[in-house]
């Protein structure tokens, strides 16, 4: 089935269409320019960035694929997790398309996404399988989740997931701390160029048995954020210049430790060998290198879909859509709404 996903849950219009399990187009604009003179995501303008981008990104999509709104056979929306006013957009105009088109519309868990878009790798590839059971570790400026998926569309576990801020949200906290501009996670890479991770002995959250945690491998990054500050404060308050290297690469290696180790424990605890890694924080080359270094020497699959892939998009939302709709599952109900808070575990809305 042509199928076409709409995703509009942070700072990215993203309109993608499959056919089954093949990438047909995957079109993006982002708010991330007028978003950077906040100094970071501001709910108000991404709602309104949405509401003008979707339209120019839905024909772009559409001449990408090479087909007419008519070709479609179901149409997929992110319905949460993400900004309410952001996810209330895509919803509305999933609606009015799918209403227009007279086809079935199908809202779909965002961060099922960014599991699901490894179904669209190249043919060549291995594309059309997901590999399971599967832990996925997605890290974003709007969520860090830990999940173990056993069955995409029926048997998605949430391990663990932040407390406080989200791994991308403490890049750009930290960055700003350093007087860099947003977004702070190509910045914090580019100032860690030459620094020494082992400069400074930041904090890892959450990783000793004694903290309090709702879940097994739940996450913590205000703690780290907050030591990077007094770092900056004790350097002015003796008049000394902030080591901006060192401070930016010892930061960054306290939050690769503690997503990589943590996300390897679950693979060794559950048995599962492989492990998926997701959101726009896998950039980092430093995350990535780190993880397939301890991956390779716990003897787990890893598995990184494009970059491109990886940050928001409408593909990933689609690939879930082409799932639900080859497995014969019933449309969601025309009253469905965004939802902020959806939890990990409801792959369809
Ligand atoms: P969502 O949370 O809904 O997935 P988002 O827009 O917040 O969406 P992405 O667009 O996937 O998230 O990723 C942006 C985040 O990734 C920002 O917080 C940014 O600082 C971070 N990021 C980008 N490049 C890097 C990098 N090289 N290292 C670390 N973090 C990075
Ligand atoms: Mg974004
Ligand atoms: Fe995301």
């Amino acid at each position: 089935p042509l199928i076409l996903g709409i995703e509009t849950s942070c700072d990215e219009t993203g309109v993608g269409i499959v056919r089954g399990t093949t990438l047909l187009a995957n079109a993006i604009a982002s708010s991330m320019d007028e978003q950077a003179r906040y100094g970071g995501i501001v709910p108000e303008i991404a709602a309104r960035a949405h509401l003008e981008a979707l339209t120019p990104t839905l024909d772009a999509a559409l001449a990408e694929a090479g087909v007419a709104l008519s070709d479609v056979d179901a149409v997929a929306v992110t319905s949460g997790p993400g900004l309410a006013g952001a996810l209330m957009v895509g919803v509305g105009a999933a609606k009015a398309l799918a209403i227009a088109l007279g086809r079935p519309l199908y809202a779909v868990n965002h961060l099922v996404g960014h599991v699901g878009v490894d179904l669209l790798r190249p043919a060549d590839a291995g594309g059309g399988l997901l590999e399971l059971p599967t832990v996925a570790l997605l890290v974003s400026g709007g969520h860090t989740s830990l999940l173990l998926v056993r069955d995409l569309l029926d048997d998605v576990e949430l391990l663990g997931e932040t407390v406080d801020d989200a791994a991308g949200e403490a890049f750009d906290k930290v960055a700003r701390l350093l007087g860099l501009p947003y977004p702070g996670g190509p910045q914090i890479d580019r100032a860690a160029a030459g620094g020494d991770p082992a400069a400074i002995a930041f904090p890892r959250g959450l990783t000793a048995a004694k903290d309090q945690a709702a879940h097994r491998f739940d996450f913590s990054f205000s703690g780290l954020k907050t030591a990077v500050a007094r770092y900056v404060e004790q350097c002015q308050a003796r008049g000394e210049p902030v080591p901006v290297a060192d401070v930016a690469a010892s930061f960054r290696e306290a939050v690769v430790d503690v997503l990589t180790a943590k996300a390897l424990a679950a693979c060794r605890e559950l048995g599962v060998p492989r492990l998926l890694l997701g959101g726009g924080v896998i950039a980092n080359a430093r995350l990535r290198e780190v993880a397939t270094e301890r991956a390779a020497a716990s003897g787990v699959a890893l598995r990184i879909p494009p970059l491109a892939l990886c940050t928001d998009n409408g593909a990933m939302i689609a690939a879930v859509g082409a799932q639900l709709v080859m497995a014969g599952r019933a449309p969601s109900g025309w009253d469905v709404g965004a939802d902020s808070t959806l939890p990990a575990t409801v792959v369809q809305a």
